[in-house]
């Protein structure tokens, strides 16, 4: 898994959400944050 924005390397962690605890991956050089959950909620504010 790579990151789509600067290409670095990319963890599996898990993190802690506001409802309930989730996976997803965190790049350890720019701290983006890839999963299903937070790409649904960027949809969900665009439409806002
Ligand atoms: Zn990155």
């Amino acid at each position: 898994m790579k990151c789509y924005r600067c290409g670095g390397v990319m963890v599996y962690e898990k993190f802690f959400g506001v409802s309930e605890d989730f996976f997803g991956w965190r790049c350890i050089f720019c701290s983006e944050i890839v999963d299903s959950v937070i790409a649904e909620n960027r949809l969900e504010q665009r439409k806002r």
